[in-house]
């Protein structure tokens, strides 16, 4: 697109890619804080989940480990109650009932309380009942047994019922004597509850140390605690802690639980303190629970393994924060494609509606002028047509020139209203004759545009009021930016005026060709620039003879006119013209011409100048043929000055051109100028011996000789009778001297024809600077008078 060359648009586009990408941005971000959001909800929400799991879980198994607690307790208390109840319990009543106990501990034994008095009976009725090595033993040191020393009272194992050990290694230990064991007997005594051992290690069978409690229960006598000695004896449960805390860790569904419980009574022991194995969790989840075994408390803290966490946590959140980005970015990138597809289609429209605004403005604006235009041309007639010939404008000149309104004519034909019908026929039928196919009305335009796309003719219109009006129409085919033709443009003008004044001119010119014709010679304007170019703007017919060129050939350029003139008269004739361009002078020249048909001829021109605006300078004048008349007039002159019998000039010639000649060398002193004079010796003597004539004839050969002898400078003249002289130009005395002498010795060295020897006297003489012709004349005429006196035919300069 050729806008997008504009740096605005190139801004524009910048700022829309920026404008898409920061709604993009916003896109993505708002995604990714949705995103983020859900993911604190449904965080939140499983997180709450958890807790609740967890809660119900370490709550279940907290009140699970009381109620197991609870449950050791109550089997130990039913073991104490079936003692109390029956008088007598045996050995195998004792492993029956212990059997019969839904979840057994590590052992329970009976230990009876004997006093030292009733000891030995004790021991024997033990061995008596089957138990042969039976004695009350103690532990001693490296936890041998050894005979229990002398005590007032022994809680030594009867029964004893033990999935760990053999009960009989242990039969008959007091236990009492155990330092930790006793005190807890004495406490359950004193209580006369049950009571709970703090952490005590047991020796298995397998020699595997085990660490765990023990639960005594004192039994009574059914008398009651009132009666006093009414203690028979204790109860006791050991359990370790593996079996009290973890039994009810189900392997194909571990609880992932991390417990960690203490003993908090502060009773005497060493205080119970167990971890599990495995390590707690990162985490808040923790749960607090006090549990309670006979007369011990326990601070229970349940808290999540990492395998609970794994196995409670949801994946959830993070798929949803990766699904949520990745559709957040997918979001912004569909948004910053649409945006900036978006924004650039807004521009492309933007731009196109402003380029399409501004044409549509441009096009009022010109159409305005355009309407503006065909109004103010008042004088001018304007009718457009569509291809048809339908009028579509009708301007304020045509309404005027034609008397009609545009709208009378608007949308009607052209050609059948405002044309005279003859001439459109008339100009219709030339026309189909030269392209040889029927044309009619208005394709007499069409036709005539065809070639050149324009054509302009005299036409003559019909006014409203039927009047007729010749008019100048130019027809021009119009056509659009596709070069289609869309119509025709027809502009006429009113050419009555021209018409008229061209009528008149014609006529003017038609008057003046009859009388030129009439006239001898030629009339004629004739103008010279000011860059010195000349022409003949005008001239008569008679051009033709007095130049023997065409008037129309110099019309523009004079120079064939030059071209005839004597070269010799050339350079006078067009001095005259400058002179009298100058002073503005009437010109007037009689010259030669070398005509190609009549030879030469002398013409005379004559003209009255006036000066033209452009410096310039126009003549008009007359020239003719003087041939005639000048050659009466030379011959005339010839006779002027020439002798008549001899032929050679007479003294007025001589006495012109000595002036002249003195006039020259008086401009060039240098130059030289002489005469030489000579009289014929006795020519009286002549005339009188052989008569008038025989004198003639010898003036003619005196006259023949000489002439052969001369230069064509040399101006030889007849003074009179038979006095001659001779005017040598450019000649010093020493060369008229000569001269003389050659012109002497011709005479004498023939003798004329029937006359004998004829002589004469010569006498020569130079101008002398400043002297007049008279004086010079003088002093040679004194030259032959001194010949003559010192006897004729000689020569003598003068003095
Ligand atoms: P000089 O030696 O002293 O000059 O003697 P001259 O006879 O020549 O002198 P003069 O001047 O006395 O005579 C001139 C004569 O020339 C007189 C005249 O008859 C004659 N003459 C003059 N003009 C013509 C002419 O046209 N034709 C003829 N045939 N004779 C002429
Ligand atoms: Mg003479
Ligand atoms: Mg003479």
């Amino acid at each position: 697109m050729s806008l997008r060359s504009n740096p605005p648009g190139g801004s524009i586009f910048q700022r829309d890619r920026s404008l898409a990408w920061g709604l993009a941005g916003l896109i993505f971000f708002g995604g990714l804080l949705l995103t983020l959001g859900v993911a604190k909800v449904i965080s939140g929400f499983y997180q709450h989940q958890l807790e609740q799991r967890f809660a119900a879980v370490a709550g279940e198994r907290a009140s699970t480990m009381q109620a197991r607690f609870d449950a050791h307790v109550a089997d130990l208390d039913g073991v104490r109650r079936f003692f109390t109840n029956a008088d007598q319990v045996t050995r195998g009543e004792f492993a029956g009932y212990v059997d019969g106990l839904p979840q057994r501990a590590f052992s329970y034994a009976w230990l009876p309380r004997v006093t030292a008095t009733q000891r030995g009976a004790f021991e024997r009725r033990v061995r008596a009942s089957g138990i042969a090595d039976f004695q009350l033993r103690e532990l001693a040191a490296g936890n041998a047994l050894q005979v229990a020393g002398a005590r007032a009272e022994y809680f030594p194992v009867l029964f004893i019922e033990s999935t760990q050990m053999r009960g009989d290694d242990v039969l008959g230990l007091d236990v009492a004597s155990i330092p930790q064991r006793g005190e807890i007997l004495q406490r359950a005594e004193r209580s006369k509850a049950m009571a709970v051992s703090g952490e005590l290690r047991f020796v298995a069978a397998s020699a595997r140390q085990t660490v765990g409690l023990m639960l005594a229960a004192p039994v009574f006598a059914v008398a009651g605690p009132a009666a006093g000695e009414s203690l028979r004896g204790f109860l006791v449960a050991a359990f370790s802690l593996e079996q009290l805390l973890h039994e009810q860790e189900r392997a194909e569904d571990p609880l992932h639980l991390s417990l960690e419980l203490r003993d908090s009574s502060g009773l005497p022991g060493q205080a119970l303190r167990y971890r599990s194995t495995y390590p707690p969790a990162q985490s808040a989840l923790q749960l607090n629970r006090e549990l309670r075994l006979a007369d011990r408390r326990y601070a229970l803290s349940i808290r999540p393994t990492e395998a609970f966490m794994r196995a409670n946590s949801v994946p959830l959140p993070a798929l949803l924060l990766a699904a949520g980005v990745l559709l957040s970015l997918l979001l912004a990138l569909l948004t910053y494609n649409l945006a900036s597809q978006r924004q650039r289609a807004q521009q492309l429209v933007r731009e196109q509606t402003a380029v399409l605004r501004q044409r549509e403005t441009e096009l009022a604006r010109v159409n305005g002028q355009l309407r503006g235009l065909l109004d103010a041309v008042t004088q001018v007639a304007i009718i457009a047509t569509d291809c048809e010939g339908l009028i579509r404008t009708f301007n304020v000149g045509a309404e005027r020139m034609l008397g009609y309104r545009a709208e009378e004519l608007i949308g009607l034909h052209t050609p059948t209203l405002i044309h005279v019908p003859e001439e459109m026929e008339a100009r219709a039928r030339l026309l189909s004759e030269r392209l040889g196919r029927p044309v009619s009305g208005f394709e007499v335009f069409v036709a005539e545009t065809q070639g050149s796309g324009y054509v302009e003719q005299e036409w003559t219109y019909v006014r409203r009021d039927g009047s007729r009006l010749p008019v100048n129409l130019i027809v021009t085919t119009v056509r659009d930016e596709h070069g289609q033709r869309v119509g025709y443009l027809g502009i006429a003008i009113d050419i009555t005026e021209a018409r008229l004044s061209r009528q008149a001119l014609e006529a003017r010119d038609r008057l003046l060709e009859k009388l030129t014709a009439n006239v001898p010679g030629a009339i004629y304007q004739y103008q010279l620039r000011a860059d010195g170019s000349s022409l003949f703007p005008y001239a008569s017919a008679g051009l033709r003879n007095v130049y023997e060129v065409e008037p129309e050939a110099v019309r523009l350029d004079a120079s064939p006119i030059f071209e005839r003139i004597h070269p010799e008269d050339l350079e006078s004739v067009r001095r005259s013209i400058l002179k009298s361009a100058e002073r503005l002078q009437p010109w007037r020249e009689d010259y030669r011409v070398l005509l190609p048909r009549q030879g030469l001829r002398w013409l005379r021109g004559e003209a009255s100048p006036e000066r033209l605006e452009d410096g310039g300078t126009l003549w008009h004048g007359y020239l003719s043929d003087i041939t005639g008349p000048k050659l009466v007039e030379q011959e005339l002159r010839a006779l002027s000055i020439t002798d008549s019998l001899t032929g050679i000039y007479n003294r007025r010639y001589f006495q012109e051109r000595l002036e002249a000649e003195i006039a020259r060398a008086r401009r060039n002193p240098h130059s030289g100028l002489a005469v030489v004079m000579l009289d014929i010796d006795h020519f009286k003597q002549v005339n009188d011996r052989f008569g008038h004539d025989a004198g003639d004839q010898v003036l003619k050969s005196v006259c023949r000789r000489i002439h052969q002898r001369l230069r064509t400078i040399d101006v030889f003249c007849r003074l009179g009778g038979e006095e001659f002289i001779v005017l040598a130009p450019t000649s010093s005395e020493e060369q008229a001297a000569s001269l003389a002498r050659a012109l002497w010795e011709i005479l004498r060295n023939e003798p004329m024809e029937g006359v004998g020897l004829v002589t004469a006297s010569f006498g020569v003489t130079a101008w002398r600077t400043g002297e007049s012709a008279a004086t010079m004349l003088s002093r040679v005429d004194a030259a032959v008078y001194q010949a003559k006196q010192a006897g004729r035919d000689r020569i003598q300069i003068a003095d």
